[in-house]
């Protein structure tokens, strides 16, 4: 839905691309994900490969001025050699403001220190029945030495406050800790619970919420898309009507400030790029790996 009296094309002066290839596994076996424990075959990770090459050759080329690359797997993709190349490619092309990725973060990271840090950054998960906090924090430690940025999020269960706490006693203050919500149930948490888990993340509320969206401006499908391993484009990962191809010639005139379609957003990748959350204030240069620019006097939102 256009706005009205829409302006002619104007491409946004920086395009943000949401990617996601055909990849959908992981190592982990959260009990919730549909990706637990998922296995390829050979056919699909070389198809997976095939259409990751595709895409890093094509933002090689990409002629229309500063980019930046979020990927948002379904599933695991740094355990895979080809996700960790792509990356180090990605960072040390000049015209690349950001490489990103989703990472439970249980991957070898010596492949690190071949990329440039001004671009690279990660936003990784803690996982406390996979994984042992004292192994997390290795890595994390390991990130911090090697100077990448990143964030650390969590799921906030009641059954893993304790944990959550733990964590962030652990990890150096200057680590962002977020927590996602749990939307159970819209009354899932108490209001003792809200509390505490803003004390850990003061943005907690951001994220408890459904927000009100249809008709709203929101800065997917123009200076942000979602890109799928054929290189067609949505406007993000939660409307599936396609807009046009990457792979298609002159697909930019196609990305054009419209309002959102969709009844409400709840999620982070989502809602941070509505214009009427002001969340771009927030996040500075962080937007996509989701690293606020706090303190600085952050107040958690009115609820
Ligand atoms: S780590 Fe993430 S992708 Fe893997 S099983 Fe857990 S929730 Fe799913
Ligand atoms: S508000 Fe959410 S659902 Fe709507 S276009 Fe933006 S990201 Fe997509």
């Amino acid at each position: 839905m256009p706005f009205p009296n829409p302006q002619p094309p104007t491409p946004s002066p920086h395009l943000t691309i949401l990617y996601r290839g055909p990849l959908a596994s992981c190592n982990y076996s959260c009990v919730y994900c549909p990706f637990a424990k998922r296995h390829e075959t050979r056919a699909e990770h070389i198809a997976d490969g095939l259409a990751l090459d595709r895409f890093v050759d094509w933002a090689n080329r990409w002629k229309g001025g500063p980019l930046s690359v979020f990927f948002t797997p379904w599933g695991e993709a740094l355990i895979r050699q080809r996700y960790q190349q792509a990356i180090i490619a990605l960072s040390h092309m000049p015209h690349i403001r950001r490489v990103a990725i989703q990472t439970n973060l249980s991957c070898r990271l010596d492949w690190i220190a071949r990329c440039d840090n001004r671009s690279l950054a990660l936003w990784t998960t803690y996982h406390p029945e996979q994984v042992s906090r004292a192994a997390f924090l290795r890595k994390c430690d390991a990130l911090v030495q090697a100077g990448v940025r990143f964030s650390v999020g969590v799921v906030g269960l009641k059954e893993h406050f304790e944990e959550i706490e733990a964590l962030r006693r652990e990890l150096p203050a200057t680590v962002y800790l977020w927590v996602n919500a749990c939307k159970h149930s819209p009354d899932y948490y108490t209001p003792d619970d809200l509390a505490r888990l803003e004390c850990i993340d003061p943005l907690f509320t951001y994220n408890t919420r459904y927000y009100p969206s249809r008709g709203k401006a929101c800065r997917c499908g123009h200076s942000v898309i979602a890109v799928d391993g054929q290189g067609n484009i949505r406007r993000c990962h939660f409307i599936d009507r396609i807009l046009g191809n990457i792979y298609e010639p002159g697909f930019e005139v196609k990305l054009v400030p419209t309002a959102c379609s969709r009844d409400t957003c709840h999620c982070h990748i989502g809602y941070v790029h509505m214009n009427d959350l002001g969340l771009y204030d927030i996040f500075g240069d962080g937007v996509l790996e989701r690293i606020p620019n706090l303190p600085g006097g952050l107040k958690p939102p009115g609820r």
